[in-house]
């Protein structure tokens, strides 16, 4: 039994003893103390070297088995040096969190308990508790509680796409069977320059085109331009396009900027649209009384994404797809099926892959509900103003050093740029940028904004971020910029 012996006795390799998984568990416990405890020494972000990385991996040989430490301790070490770490204090990145641990026990028991998330009477306890958790957010977002229906996604991507599919549906009920050939018209939907690309892919694999994604320019503010939006719509009308859905982003990726939901959802209503309010991160302001006016008119939403991997800490990867239109979901992916068990039928419940683009899949609210059931409503409102504090901190104190703000966003994103380099110059910023990131300090990145203004992007992402670390940002920031 040579493997075994190579496996130390550690038994069937799939389950192992119940020693060795006494000892595996330790490991994994002290490996995940040790790096949230030390991770703030190592550098931000990794010297990128693929083919060491590749070589690496040759090193291993798995013909017959290691043993579960040795197999514990090669990942940890590869995660430790090759990463962008995200739990890092001075990771200012893109809205990845530092993971809450109870989002990572949530993880941990979810793969233990596997629970299949296709059927509802599979895992019922755990289907009712992603409807649950639909609910309680649509409420938050303004829903009626009673009506609104949603759904766990893989992240804003896969929400994205599912509004998207909502809005062809419930504009043109042939969708589904006929496809986009039998609409025999362009069906086109109305983003900005800051909206997510992952709208376009979800216009290009729906089969909508790219060509009907239609850019509406946005104003000094980098907000949709609502006057401009209603010229388009007409004038795509009037050349024989077929307007069907706006979106408007709470929250933009590059700068944090938030649309007029509320002159946005006015036209949707005018015109017939439905309107998507894409909220992955800045949804999360709707938790704190001192923020959620930012995102008036959110209830007025056909639609929302909202992604609980980013502001609310948990791990990736945790989306939300929540609607007004209860029957809009099983309009959109309801099958009929021989083969899915069939023993709730009768009990007034939502088998989940009838509601979604997904079908096996994990348990992705327990992340989400167990932080939440440990930090509370309250817990999550004072996480949210923290990160704003922060956020203004950070602002005044790269104002205080001479950089220029270049986006006007009340939520913790912070973009800037040298005074002293041409306003559009990309080349410049990512020359600052690249040294702070390979100095290891920090990690933040650029931007182009619609504008056109080449930017340096800081975010607070991480609830452990202190004033010592955005003091240490901004010295990493002046020492670039002077180099
Ligand atoms: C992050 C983000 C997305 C994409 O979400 P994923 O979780 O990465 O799939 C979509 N829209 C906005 C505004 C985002 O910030």
């Amino acid at each position: 039994m040579a493997s075994s012996d190579r496996r130390g006795h550690s038994g069937d390799p799939f389950r192992l003893s119940i020693d060795a998984r006494r000892a595996v568990w330790d490991q994994l416990a002290g490996e995940i103390e040790a790096h949230w405890s030390g991770v703030d020494a190592l550098p931000v972000a990794p010297v990128l070297d693929p083919a060491a990385l590749r070589r690496r991996l040759a090193t291993l040989s798995l013909e017959s088995g290691i043993s579960p430490d040795a197999a514990i301790s090669f990942v940890v070490d590869g995660l430790r040096a090759q990463q962008v770490h995200t739990a890092h204090p001075r990771y200012f990145g893109l809205y990845n969190p530092s993971p809450a641990t109870m989002g990572v026990v949530g993880d941990a028991l979810v793969a233990a308990f596997n629970p299949q998330l296709a059927a509802w009477s599979h895992s019922p306890f755990a289907a009712e508790v992603e409807a649950y958790l639909i609910r309680c957010f649509a409420e938050r977002f303004g829903f009626p509680a009673d009506h609104a229906d949603g759904v766990f996604t893989s992240g804003g991507a896969e929400a994205n796409h599912t509004g998207v599919l909502a809005a062809l549906v419930h504009a043109f009920p042939t969708y589904r069977e006929q496809g986009l050939s039998g609409l025999g018209v362009q069906p086109t939907m109305y983003v900005t320059a800051e909206s997510h690309d992952s709208l376009a892919k979800a216009a290009s694999v729906s089969g909508i085109g790219l060509n009907g994604v239609r850019v509406v320019p946005t104003t000094n503010a980098l907000q949709l331009d609502t006057d401009a939006l209603e010229a388009m719509i007409r004038a795509d009308r009037e050349s024989g396009l077929r307007p069907f859905l706006v979106v408007a982003t709470a929250g933009t990726t590059s700068a944090g900027i938030i649309d007029p939901i509320i002159d946005v959802a006015d036209v949707a209503k005018k015109e017939g649209l439905w309107l998507h309010v894409d909220a992955a991160w800045g949804g999360a302001a709707v938790l704190s009384p001192n923020t959620a006016g930012l995102l008036s008119g959110i209830e007025q939403a056909d639609s929302i994404t909202f992604d609980a991997h980013k502001w609310l800490s948990v791990p990736m990867g945790a989306g939300m797809f929540i609607t007004r239109h209860p029957d809009i979901l099983d309009q959109t992916f309801a099958t009929n099926n021989t083969y899915m068990p069939r023993d709730a039928a009768g009990l007034g419940i939502v088998d989940p892959f009838n509601h979604s683009i997904q079908w096996s899949r994990r348990f992705t609210g327990l992340k989400l509900f167990l932080t939440l059931a440990v930090a509370g409503w309250d817990g999550y409102a004072g996480l949210v103003d923290q990160f704003v504090a922060r956020g203004d901190a950070l602002r005044q104190i790269l104002v205080e050093r001479g950089w220029l703000v270049a986006n006007q966003s009340p939520l913790p994103v912070v973009c800037v740029r040298d005074p002293d380099g041409d306003r559009t110059n990309r080349t410049h910023i990512d020359r600052i940028v690249q040294r702070v990131v390979s100095s290891g300090r920090a990690w933040i990145s650029s931007a182009v904004l619609s504008d056109g203004t080449a930017c340096i992007r800081a975010c607070i992402t991480n609830f452990e971020t202190s004033t010592a670390d955005l003091i240490e940002l901004a010295d990493a920031l002046d020492d670039a910029r002077e180099a």
